[in-house]
């Protein structure tokens, strides 16, 4: 048996955290066990579905590097993949369903249900629908059509014996069927409901093993049941427990970025974010948290999915996104940083190769200290505009001394010396500066790092300098003397 699994979002909003999950769970056991992903776009709810998120779940999945073996922008021999596109073939089986006697109209206004509904609540019971029309005669029906009476299709549900639903999350579970009252599975529109097209497409396409978030764990026996009377086979399903957010309320916009639009958006790596949602719910065991994307897919297996929910934490993902930026190669982490420094308005285009490799050894020593793309490019300013701000704080501290337009101008003719303009003979230049001046070095370094970075924390300095080059450095520092002269700080925001 070959293994074919699918992904099922619906187009009416971003691929939030949780569908990522539930597409990497399914991605990874599928190439784990050498089988088939699908991806099937879930759009019947026509006033909800948009293009743009269809497209923009498509681009974050590419992003992700979850591709899909079958599906939009792919095709594949169970096509169509959008179920807006197989209405036919759903009819059919509706037909069928009718013809057969297991489903019938029903033309109960949405008030007299709203009533019912309101009983049921009175009396302590689920809303449960009363079987009105399921009795109703042919003729009654085709005079109610003809009247022009609104109705939908409802499942006549078997009220005797049992549904299994194998679970390898959450092990076998066994309902009484007569829990179930005859629910809808044609809405008023003509459009299928999610419980009839899943089930339908899911057979239709093979789907050896639904896995799928635990919210809809309800749904399961209801489609079980339709794939008993149709006499199909039943997938096997597992349902992913839920992702919380801190407070183990349910995750949303209000706890940050919920969406792979936003992290991506905020420079979350792609390794970064399946990294962490595989290890959020699943582990093989040990207490690894950095896992290479090949051994996730050689160690992944459906029953060591936890039962219970997992707890969002965005500083481990951060934390584990500073370790997939420090390690990527540099002309990689470089290419990647490239979007956020325009974004910020701090490169406009990088044009020749020189300008790249520049900007690839800023990314590659600014990295070290940072835990997202929008940090690099925040800690990279300084390397290519001259109008970057001086710390207010450190101003204070370090522009303040009695000796500073002395020693910054000292400095600025030392350095302007140096040849060739290198860590170690740059260092030495520094080194007989501070024996001269009898300073320690630190009261060197902070005023230097100060005048040609802004600030007094960063990457190695004597790496920054020579990155930045003799002129800009020279130019810097003798700027920073100026302004210490002047003290003021204004004309250089
Ligand atoms: N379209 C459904 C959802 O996004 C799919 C559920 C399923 O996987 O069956 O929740």
């Amino acid at each position: 048996m070959t293994v074919r699994v699918r992904f099922a979002p619906s187009p009416t909003g971003e691929l939030h955290i949780g569908g990522v999950r539930t597409a990497l769970f399914n991605w990874l056991f599928a190439r784990n066990q050498g089988g088939k992903m699908i991806l099937r776009i879930d759009d019947t709810d026509l006033q909800r579905s948009k293009e743009k998120y269809l497209q923009s779940i498509l681009d974050s999945m590419e992003w992700l590097g979850l591709d899909w073996d079958e599906g939009p922008r792919k095709g594949g021999q169970f096509g169509p993949y959008h179920q807006i596109q197989r209405l036919d073939l759903y009819q059919h089986e509706v037909n069928k369903l009718l013809e057969g006697g297991n489903a019938y109209h029903c033309f109960c206004t949405p008030e007299e249900l709203a009533r019912q509904k309101k009983q049921d609540a009175q009396r302590g019971l689920p809303p449960r629908y009363r079987g009105t029309c399921r009795y109703l005669t042919e003729k009654e029906v085709e005079e109610r059509k003809k009247d022009g009476q609104s109705f939908v299709i409802r499942l006549k549900v078997p009220q005797e014996g049992e549904t299994v639903v194998e679970d390898l999350v959450r092990n076998r579970v066994t309902f009484e069927n007569k829990i179930f009252d005859d629910f809808i599975i044609v809405k008023s529109d003509g459009i299928p409901t999610y419980n009839l097209a899943s089930t339908l497409d899911d057979a239709r396409m093979e789907i050896t093993h639904v896995i799928r978030a635990e919210e809809h764990l309800s749904n399961t026996p209801r489609q079980v049941i339709i794939c008993k009377i149709l006499g199909l086979d039943t997938p096997i399903y597992a349902h992913v427990p839920m992702i919380l957010a801190p407070d183990h309320s349910k995750l949303s916009k209000r706890h940050g970025a919920t969406s792979v639009q936003e992290y991506r958006d905020m420079g979350i790596l792609p390794d970064a974010l399946i990294n962490y949602l595989a290890l959020l719910g699943w582990s093989p065991g040990g207490d690894k948290e950095i896992m290479p994307l090949e051994e996730m897919i050689s160690l992944f297996s459906l029953d060591k999915v936890s039962k219970n929910a997992s707890i969002y934490d965005l500083k481990k993902l951060t934390w584990l996104n500073s370790h997939y930026l420090r390690t990527k190669e540099k002309a990689v982490a470089g290419k990647m940083a490239v979007p956020f420094l325009k974004e910020k308005g701090i490169v406009s285009e990088v044009g020749s190769e020189d300008e790249q490799r520049y900007l690839d050894e800023v990314v590659d020593l600014v990295r070290e200290k940072v835990k997202t793309l929008q940090e690099v490019a925040d800690a990279a300013i300084y390397f290519f505009r001259e109008d970057f701000p001086y710390d207010e704080a450190d101003v204070a501290k370090h522009f303040s001394r009695e000796d500073i337009v002395p020693v910054l101008e000292k400095i600025a003719g030392v350095l302007g010396e140096v040849e060739p303009f290198q860590k170690e003979t740059i260092k030495a230049a520094l080194k007989t500066l501070g024996s001269s001046l009898k300073l320690k070095l630190s009261k060197i370094n902070l005023p230097i790092r100060l005048a040609i970075t802004g600030r007094t924390m960063g990457p190695d300095l004597l790496d920054v300098m020579a990155l930045l080059g003799r002129d800009r450095v020279v130019e810097r520092v003798k700027r920073a003397k100026q302004f210490c002269l002047d003290g003021k700080n204004e004309e250089l925001i």
